[in-house]
């Protein structure tokens, strides 16, 4: 880090501690050139996301929309608040763990259904009917008949 009064970049750090937010760590720094002292901060840098939409469009990658969807979806389902916010966490987790600087909004429809799928079949076929409405009425039907087939076999198929 170089030194902001002799320009020095040759120091030793002298202590390390969080800062008050809990999302900083504040270094207090002696140059070993003019022996001044100096205190730097390190933060995390959020990389920010663009989701695209069809048209072009960009937005912010925003989680709160994604939980608020999936909340919609599970509206009076037996599903926790804990359950979603794992949901949100694990889509957040792998859409900024796979793509850099932008996201088209199809793969994020795509990871809210399969989180669904895997919570409650009845919030998947809402959020889905929601969903597939814009692209193709027969993607609907091909989604919901296996769901269908599922719940009309007994329960105790064997
Ligand atoms: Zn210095």
């Amino acid at each position: 880090m170089r030194c902001p009064f002799c320009r020095a970049d040759n120091d030793r750090v002298i202590d390390s501690r969080a800062g008050d937010d809990g999302g900083s760590i504040r270094r207090r720094r002696e140059c070993l050139a003019c022996r001044r002292r100096f205190t730097t901060y390190e933060r995390v840098e959020r990389q920010s996301l663009a989701v695209v939409k069809k048209g072009g469009d960009r937005d912010p990658f925003d989680r709160d929309k994604i939980k608020r969807g999936l909340a919609k979806a599970c509206w009076k389902r037996p599903i926790t608040e804990d359950d979603i916010e794992n949901a949100v966490a694990a889509i957040e987790a792998e859409v900024f763990g796979t793509y850099e600087s932008e996201v088209p909004s199809g793969v994020i429809g795509e990871r809210i259904m399969e989180m669904l799928k895997q919570l409650d079949q009845v919030a998947y076929v809402r959020f889905a009917s929601v969903y597939r409405e814009f692209k193709d009425a027969r993607d609907f039907v091909e989604e919901l008949e296996p769901i269908l087939a599922q719940s009309l076999r007994p329960a105790d198929d064997r």
